[in-house]
Formats: C-alpha cells, sequence, structure tokens
C-alpha cells in the first residue's frame, strides 16, 4: 500500500508540514495554513515558520534525523496559543525530510498555571493569619507575661485570627465539594422560599448588628424545584451576608423569589432569585472577575470585614451544578443586585 504523504497529513486533524531536504516546505495540512498562513508550501520553511529554536530544531533533524520536541507559541493579536511541537525525520520520494506536527497545549498550560496560582493564594491566606497568631504567642509568652489587660487583648485578636483560618478552610473545603459534585444533578425537590426564610432568619441579628434591614419579597403561591438545600442555603448566605458586610450602616438588603414560565436564558421554566442591596455598588470594571478566587476589590475591608475571598466563588459553582445563570448587575452609589436564575424542571 502506498500513501502519499501529502494525503496522510491532509486527513489528520493536528497542524502539520512536510519540509523537503532542499528545506523547503512540500506540503501542510488545512489545519497548519490556517495557525502558519496560506501560501507557505513551496517557501522556505525560515520565511514560513520564523521562530528561532523551530528553525534550529528542523535544521538539525534534516542533519542528523534525530527527533526533537519544543514549544511553539503563536499569538493572534489578541491571545496567544501555546503548542508542543514535534520535528520528526521522515522519508519523502526516497530523501530524508521533516514532519512537523503542531498539538494545541494551551488549556493545559492555563489549568496548570491556574493550579499554581490558586495553591500561591491559600499558602498567602493562611500565612498572614498565622503570622499574627505567631506572634501574639510571643508576645504572651515575653512582654506581656505580666499584662492581665494586654493578655486578654491579644487573645481576643488571636481568636479573631484563629476564626479566619477556620472560615478559610471551611470555605476551602466547601468549593472542593462542590467542584467535586458539579457534574451531578440534584435530586431533591425543594422550597426556595422556605430556604430565603430561614437564611434571612439565622442572619437577623448579624443584619442589625451592621445597622441593616433584612426583606424579602415571596410569592404567595407554593413554589418547587429540584436542588441541593445545603448548598442553595450557602448561595444565599454567601449573597446576604456580602449585602451586610459591604452596604454600609443604614441600607437595605432585599432577596425576592420569582417564578419565571420561560426564562429565555435557561429555554424553559425557571426560578428568578434577586438579592439585592442599597449599598455602594461596584465599579463595572471589577465585575467580570468578581466571581474567581480570592478575588476582592478592596483587599482591607474584605479582611477587615472577615471575607476570605472565596465567597462569590462557591455561589457561582453551585450555581452552575444547578444548570442555572449568575448575572450581577452594580450601580455606583445605587447598590448591586446579584441575579440567578435556576431552571424549575
Ligand atoms: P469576600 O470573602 O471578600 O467577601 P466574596 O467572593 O464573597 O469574598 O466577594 C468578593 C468581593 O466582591 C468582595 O471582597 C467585595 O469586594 C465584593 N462584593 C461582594 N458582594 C458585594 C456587595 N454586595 N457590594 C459591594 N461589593 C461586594
Amino acid at each position: 500500500m502506498q500513501v502519499a504523504a501529502a494525503e496522510i497529513i491532509a486527513a489528520l486533524p493536528l497542524p502539520c508540514i512536510l519540509i523537503r531536504r532542499d528545506e523547503r516546505i512540500e506540503a501542510a495540512n488545512a489545519p497548519a495554513l490556517s495557525l502558519l498562513g496560506q501560501g507557505i508550501v513551496g517557501r522556505h520553511f525560515i520565511t514560513a515558520l520564523r521562530a528561532p529554536t523551530l528553525l534550529d530544531a528542523i535544521e538539525s533533524c534534516l542533519r542528523d534525523g534525530t527527533a526533537r520536541r519544543l514549544e511553539f507559541h503563536s499569538s493572534d493579536g489578541r491571545q496567544e496559543t501555546s503548542y508542543q511541537t514535534s520535528v520528526a525525520s521522515i522519508t519523502l520520494d526516497g530523501a530524508p525530510g521533516v514532519l512537523v506536527t503542531f498539538e494545541d497545549f494551551t488549556e493545559k498550560a492555563q489549568a496548570g498555571q491556574m493550579r499554581r496560582d490558586f495553591v500561591a493564594n491559600v499558602s498567602h491566606e493562611l500565612r498572614t493569619p498565622l503570622t499574627a497568631l505567631i506572634g501574639f504567642i510571643e508576645t504572651l509568652k515575653g512582654p506581656a507575661r505580666n499584662d492581665p489587660v494586654g493578655q486578654e487583648r491579644f487573645l481576643t485578636i488571636m481568636e479573631a485570627e484563629a476564626a479566619r483560618m477556620n472560615r478559610l478552610i471551611g470555605d476551602l473545603l466547601s468549593l472542593s465539594r462542590v467542584e467535586a459534585e458539579e457534574r451531578v444533578r440534584p435530586t431533591d425537590r425543594i422550597d426556595p422560599s422556605d430556604i430565603i426564610r430561614s437564611v434571612l432568619g439565622r442572619l437577623e441579628t448579624l443584619a442589625e448588628q451592621a445597622d441593616v434591614r433584612l426583606q424579602a419579597v415571596l410569592p404567595s403561591d407554593p413554589l418547587t424545584m429540584m436542588g441541593d438545600e445545603d448548598q442553595l442555603r450557602q448561595v444565599l448566605t454567601n449573597l446576604v451576608e456580602n449585602g451586610i458586610k459591604y452596604a454600609g450602616r443604614g441600607a437595605e438588603v432585599t432577596v425576592s423569589l420569582t417564578a419565571i414560565d420561560n426564562e429565555p436564558r435557561l429555554r424553559g421554566p425557571a426560578v428568578r432569585i434577586v438579592v439585592a442591596d442599597t449599598g455602594p455598588g461596584i465599579d463595572p470594571y471589577h465585575l467580570p472577575r468578581l466571581t474567581e478566587r480570592f478575588y476582592r476589590i478592596d483587599n482591607h475591608r474584605s479582611r477587615e470585614k472577615g471575607g476570605t475571598g472565596l465567597g462569590l466563588a462557591i455561589v457561582k459553582h453551585i450555581v452552575n451544578r444547578h444548570r442555572g445563570r449568575l448575572r450581577i448587575d452594580s450601580t455606583l452609589g445605587e447598590g448591586t443586585q446579584f441575579i440567578i436564575s435556576l431552571p424549575r424542571a
């Protein structure tokens, strides 16, 4: 059986090019033409490829016949794509040639980077309270040894720092649980009105302390849907707590629930839950990144309020698991709305 090499690469899904011994490009398949430019066939590979490490690898392979692997990056001006490139020796019409293939590993590279950033963030977040605890332990053993008033004050701060670490670990565990279950559909039949009432009841004292008024606008008819009760409770707790934390004294936080017969974004019957506050609002610049882990608008303010920076990331994952949508609308000086649509069927 004889199949021309050009025919084989035409059938391959990865960008591939064939280079002859005279250093000209013999053939390129369609993905390679869109990656490297139309009209590269017949040209000298140096004018078509340009990346110095790739040119070196091809020259060396033509010379010694040894296969090589290297990274190749291309950019369309908006985003960079990373390729794992293989340069291998091949016989073309009885003479040595080279087959170059490009495998897109951008997503893998991004996932690796995200993992590294996440570990670095978690370490940093844990180290801050831990450093404070170590410092206060030293003070209690040394300078404050005989200072009962100071001891009391330091122990109170230590308690708050330990509580912050505890919250962070709790949120990390929730996030990993939610992520693990993200593809498993919830199977309980729940009543979102009950959940809203119970969450607002639990947060009443916190709201009073912060001088924030909580209210619910619920439908009079009973409403049920498929959902995970604990997770939806967590979504509402995180959003209402944020309203209490960031809206400021005298503000209002309203949770409203509506049944929608046909939610266009979900193409079917849905419930819409809106958590709206009358706080200072969020600059639109921040909105697209707000649900990223550890993204905060004001680090100092979030820490002061006991925030972990994970609340909205958890909300987004839970909404995803329910195959719902989360939208954040905000007007500076007027307030913020978190709008959640969840399928009812
Ligand atoms: P945190 O633990 O810091 O509250 P979140 O993920 O819950 O983390 O929220 C991320 C950031 O979004 C917060 O640090 C805060 O800056 C901002 N934010 C969240 N909710 C509101 C709100 N209702 N009003 C204004 N800013 C908010």
